[in-house]
């Protein structure tokens, strides 16, 4: 009978962690490589450039390939014959292998979890709770399988109750667009259909596990109904023409994924959840012989590609920059932005915009007039790093705040990921400001434009505080003008009538 022991679970999730913080799968960057050289679309195809460059650099220097290195989420099978050795529960093994996971000195991690989630949303500060899933299996292994899953992605998470006459491709075409690109796309889409509400959810979850094989599936012709399935749905949605980070392209999803259970006559659930481009799973089996074993990749499956901005990318001056100079930019416009820079997300910015509602001053030395804002929230440097990887968190978030940060607070252009919501861009071209973008999924190439850092208040948000950041040559996209025009907006209508229109093959 098999012994699992108590520090072999601890020792395996913590590798586990540290291992899918840095290095994407095999299968994932052949999907993307295959993306990158089909795509069509410059801004799309410079999106994925940056995301592979990325993740080279991350298998390379063994540092997160995003700055969200995600909510933990695991699904155990557990032996009915196995035994033991254990002074704690499986979950607390669990906890405690994230923990150590998250404070790894040589690879720390960013710690996202808060508690209390409707009221204090403290962080715990180690990334734990994780969520865990246990089913009792036959047999007498172990065998987990680790996730670290983005907030950008688990937010566009959907369910719909159909009916079971209702498509289910057209469901899942009419949330797309919905879900827009706070997700990074291109990624994988996680279908569960059946069940109840909340099992659709999790076979959803538990489908982004499984391989990427879409293209082998078309390769060799579909062998039963949910492969049929998945070969529609994905290219009704790459024929929508979201595209990389929502720029307009010809790849939005590079496989669907469907688990399927059965249900009850009157219901059809249906569950959609994205994977984003920081996918990261790994799956090992325990026996009783030890921690798991993490052979690294083979490096050769990275496309040999470095990044350089195109020749037609506009220097910026952050410290000299004006609403005029604002005013010549337009949408899809390469920046190479150089100076200082303030930080903030969700919880700075309520802070600040409550501090300017009730009329009372900002912390010492916080001055956003005629200054850029970049949402990110990022990894705590290690080594002689100014910053850990530092990419953009989702703008629509901050939309609500926009108003104040532009009119009270004389804020003139932003830096984030995704698209802005239609009050957000009245109000952008009321001020004649301007939002950019930088890629979702490439924060440690991002990073590499940081030359400096400083807290500048909200220390006690930690990931969350105000910084100033010291950039040089940082890549960023113009997404909304100063006239209101979206790059979100017109980059898929353009990308979707072209594949449309002239039958480009999305595959
Ligand atoms: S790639 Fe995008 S959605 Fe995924 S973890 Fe990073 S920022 Fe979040």
């Amino acid at each position: 009978m098999t012994t699992i022991k108590q520090d072999d679970v601890i020792q395996s999730v913590t590798d586990a962690l540290q291992y899918i913080s840095y290095y994407h799968s095999p299968d994932f960057i052949q999907a993307m490589t295959a993306a990158y050289e089909l795509e069509q679309s410059p801004a799309a195809k410079d999106a994925i450039k940056q995301i592979l460059v990325n993740s080279r650099m991350c298998a390379e220097g063994h540092r997160p390939i995003c700055q969200d290195t995600g909510i933990v989420t695991v699904f155990c099978k557990v032996g009915m014959n196995l035994k033991w050795d254990a002074t704690i529960t499986l979950n607390e093994m669990i906890n405690e292998g994230v923990r150590r996971a998250y404070n790894w000195p040589e690879n720390k991690l960013r710690a996202s979890i808060v508690n209390d989630p409707a009221f204090a949303r403290k962080n715990t500060r180690d990334n734990t709770p994780a969520v865990i899933h246990v089913e009792m299996v036959a047999g007498d292994e172990l065998e987990i399988a680790v996730a670290a899953k983005g907030g950008g992605s688990e937010n566009k998470s959907k369910l719909g109750m159909l009916n079971p006459s209702d498509s289910i491709v057209d469901f899942v075409c009419e949330m797309i667009p919905e879900m827009g690109a706070g997700w990074c796309p291109p990624g994988v889409l996680g279908i569960g259909i059946g069940g109840t509400s909340e099992k659709a959810m999790m076979l959803a979850k538990e489908s982004l596990l499984q391989h990427i094989d879409i293209a082998e599936v078309r390769a060799r012709g579909p062998q039963n109904n949910i492969e049929k399935l998945r070969l529609e749905i994905m290219d009704r949605v790459n024929a929508l023409g979201v595209g990389a980070q929502g720029l307009g392209g010809l790849t939005t999803v590079l496989d669907v994924k469907i688990l399927d259970h059965p249900t009850h006559a009157a219901s059809l659930p249906v569950a959609i959840i994205p994977n984003c481009a920081a996918t990261r799973h790994i799956h090992f089996m325990l026996d009783g012989s030890g921690p798991a074993k993490l052979d690294p990749p083979d490096l050769n499956v990275w496309p040999k590609l470095t990044y350089e901005p195109g020749a037609d990318a506009r220097h910026v001056d952050l410290n000299t920059l004006t609403k005029k100079e604002i005013a010549t930019w337009h949408p899809g416009d390469r920046l190479l932005l150089s100076g200082k820079m303030l930080t903030g997300r969700d919880a700075a910015h309520k802070r600040i915009c409550q501090l300017l509602e009730d009329g009372k001053p900002l912390p010492d030395g916080l001055d956003f007039h005629n200054r850029v804002i970049y949402y990110v929230g990022p990894v705590d440097p290690v080594g002689n790093e100014v910053v850990g990887p530092a990419g953009p968190t989702t703008a629509t978030r901050m939309d609500k705040f926009t108003e104040t940060m532009l009119g009270k607070a004389g804020l003139i252009a932003m830096v984030g990921k995704s698209e802005r919501g239609h009050e957000a861009i009245d109000v952008i071209k009321q001020h004649k400001a301007a939002y950019m973008m930088a890629v979702g999924g490439a924060a440690y190439l991002v990073s590499k434009a940081i030359r400096g850092s400083r807290v500048v208040a909200f220390a006690d948000l930690g990931m969350e505080a105000v910084y100033e950041f010291d950039v040089k040559d940082m890549p960023v996209t113009v997404a909304v003008d100063s006239k209101g025009e979206s790059v979100h907006e017109t980059g898929p209508q353009k990308w979707k009538a072209m594949i449309g229109n002239i039958g480009v093959k999305v595959e």
